[in-house]
């Protein structure tokens, strides 16, 4: 790969915007095989599939297709007067054979988009999926492997614990781009540290989601529950739990309980929109939270069939498991709130969290907020949704994650920027060379 690199083969637009095309085709060809290997891991729906996994990554690649030409243009900087009558200009060369990890809980997705952002900038990319869905890791791997050849994209399978530290410590990748959890994020980060990689870390987090005294409840309780438990909750930016104005309580919890029958029925274990739970290590985990608070709706569950029926729960203790884990899973703590200060400290002790949401009539509440709570992304009166807009950047900041990627911003990841400064040879004046001595006086006129 390190020799494909160096050729060049990989560095012409034409060459770029052919990979594109062909991955485009592939993954509409196996449109079929996506949708079925998708329900076989995690009983996804065709329907959610286009949203968040493969119809997701063709709008990304379109629109990178669309502007590759537009990024890769050297960008034109102004000159200092120092330097005058010299030019300045950044140029955007590829990083060199870069290392994509991805999680389990959007398979396709998650591998497949940051690979974008790879190729558009000209590397060479080795990709490890997630063991823990097998059935899409097995068409990803025929995808690439009917559109590359191994030097440029090389799938790698495996158990990551194994066959991470093998790559990572056998070759020194320039880049490294991983999505997971934070526990495995910060092992990936100190081997990159080992070799001075530099990493792009998407985490996972705690999302807090209020609700403020004045939201619109019937929409807060819509939009809250259709992401909340999109994929069985199993989304990074789900929100984890709410905060509720006191006065709002009663209303919400309502409402909520309306919403989760009216999407995924009575019973959701026969409902084409709603999901499983990946495996029974991750069902184990989330149905002993069950039993940390009390629960106010579902609940209901099934082991061999992997399924957790939606679940509100009230009266959860702060420094429980439920409050202190990111859920990642259909269970929806609900806490109240009386003054912004009390819900701040609640927030607060999981700081940083991935998103934060919040649903208010008020700008000012919604400014307050926005500050009050630092976060990787947000939202306003809506939750999750900011991630499928390419022109902002997604990502973490703290324990959350380290940079950003969708859009332009994959493009930048995994490009360097390298700073050009061109100098004419017709204008040298003596002033710049020494002797410096009685220079001082026209030097802070210069610099200053
Ligand atoms: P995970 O950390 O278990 O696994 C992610 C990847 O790391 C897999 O490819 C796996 O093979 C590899 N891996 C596992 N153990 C390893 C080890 N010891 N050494 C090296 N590599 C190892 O994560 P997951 O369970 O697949 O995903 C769930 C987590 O990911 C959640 O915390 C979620 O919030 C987060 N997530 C974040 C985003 C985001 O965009 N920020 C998106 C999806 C998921």
């Amino acid at each position: 790969m390190r020799q494909y690199y160096t050729s060049g083969a990989t560095r012409p637009y034409a060459f770029r915007r052919q990979q594109l095309l062909a991955l485009k085709k592939a993954v509409q060809q196996y449109e079929q095989a996506i949708y079925a290997a998708l329900h076989a891991d995690l009983k996804k729906s065709a329907e959610e599939c286009w949203v968040t996994e493969n119809g997701f990554f063709l709008a990304e690649l379109n629109d990178t297709v669309k502007h590759l030409e537009q990024w890769m243009e050297p960008e034109a900087l102004p000159t200092n007067l120092l330097n005058l009558p010299a030019s300045s200009k950044v140029i955007r060369e590829p990083l060199g054979v870069v290392l994509i990890i991805g999680p389990w809980n959007y398979p396709l997705q998650l591998l497949f988009t940051p690979l974008l952002g790879a190729i558009a900038a000209g590397n060479c990319v080795v990709l490890k999926p997630s063991e823990f869905a097998p059935a899409t890791a097995e068409v990803m791997q025929q995808i690439i492997e009917s559109v590359f050849p191994k030097e440029y994209v090389w799938f790698v399978k495996g158990d990551g614990a194994t066959v991470i530290p093998e790559m990572m410590r056998g070759f020194r990748f320039d880049h490294v781009f991983y999505t997971g959890s934070t526990s495995v994020g910060k092992l990936i980060y100190q081997m990159a540290a080992e070799q001075l990689v530099p990493v792009t870390l998407e985490l996972g987090g705690k999302s807090p989601c209020v609700v403020e005294s004045d939201a619109n409840i019937e929409i807060a309780a819509k939009r809250i529950v259709m992401t909340k438990f999109s994929n069985a909750g199993q989304m990074c930016v789900a929100p984890d739990y709410i905060l509720v104005h006191r006065s709002q309580k009663e209303a919400l919890v309502h409402a909520l309980r309306k919403r989760i029958v009216q999407y995924f029925g009575e019973l959701p274990e026969h409902c084409d929109n709603y999901g499983k739970i990946i495996n029974t290590k991750q069902f184990d985990r989330i149905v002993a939270y069950l039993s940390q608070g009390k629960l106010l709706h579902g609940g209901r569950n099934d082991r061999e069939q992997l399924f957790i029926e939606p679940a509100l729960l009230d009266d959860v203790k702060t420094d429980s498991p439920v409050m202190r884990d990111e859920i990642f899973g259909p269970v929806l703590p609900l806490i109240m709130f009386e003054t912004m200060e009390e819900a701040l400290q609640i927030i607060a002790q999981n700081p940083n969290p991935l998103a934060f949401y919040v649903f208010t009539a008020s700008v000012k509440k919604e400014t307050a907020w926005l500050e009050a709570v630092p976060a990787g992304g947000a939202c306003v009166n809506n939750a999750s949704w900011h991630l499928t807009n390419p022109s902002l950047p997604f990502g973490g900041r703290g324990n959350s994650g380290i940079g950003a990627y969708h859009g332009k911003n994959s493009f930048e990841t995994f490009s360097h920027r390298k700073s050009v400064m061109k100098t004419p040879t017709w204008f040298d004046p003596a002033l710049k060379y020494p002797p410096l001595k009685g220079k001082l006086k026209i030097f802070k006129w210069i610099i200053r």
